[in-house]
């Protein structure tokens, strides 16, 4: 039975299989990650983790951003090839980060689902908040840093500023061009 499950484990490794996807595992991309952060033209993001819930940063409803005080624990920092794509380089290893956040904090072990934001790494603040913000026109979601909405271009308004982004259902990168390294600790 030994030698059986070796075996399996041995062809699934020479497959490229992996419980998060083809190629996606913990050392491969931490590899990646090394690897493309040390090159130009990049961007490096700091991804967080909280409990999920229905709340956006939503403008006019204060009372809902201040109910919500939760804070954003640390996951780790992943790396894509701009801005624009880092909700698609969290997509392409959501499940690794989501491993990750729960090897890393106790309190998210029990969820089933949560939430992931993310900032860029050199412009965090020491309680990173959520700016993110729902646009009030048309409801898309747009980052932390606009000014507009990227759908309808309504302006930001009174929606309160923040660091972090919330990392929405989006399409895929190719692996390749992604890495995360996790949180130290
Ligand atoms: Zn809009």
């Amino acid at each position: 039975m030994k030698a059986l499950g070796l075996t399996l484990l041995a062809l699934s490794a020479a497959a490229g299989w992996s419980p998060f996807g083809a190629g996606v595992t913990l050392p491969v991309q931490q590899q990646r990650f090394q690897a493309l952060a040390a090159t130009d033209g990049v961007f490096v993001a700091a991804v967080f983790a909280r409990q999920h819930n229905s709340e956006f940063v939503a403008v006019g409803d204060a009372s809902l951003r201040q109910k919500d005080t939760r804070p954003w624990l640390p996951v780790g920092r992943i790396v894509a090839p701009s801005a624009a794509s880092v909700t698609a380089a969290i997509e392409t290893q959501r499940p690794l980060l989501v491993t990750a956040a729960k090897a890393g904090h106790k309190k998210l072990r029990v969820l089933r689902d949560f939430s992931l934001a993310w900032g860029g790494a050199d412009e965090l603040e020491a309680e990173p908040r959520l700016g993110s913000f729902r646009c009030p026109a048309c409801g898309a979601q747009n980052d932390a840093s606009a000014d507009d909405c990227s759908n309808c271009g309504t302006p930001r308004g009174d929606a309160p500023r923040g660091s972090l982004s919330l990392a929405l259902r989006t399409s895929k990168l190719e692996v390749e061009q992604c890495g995360f390294e996790p949180a130290p600790g």
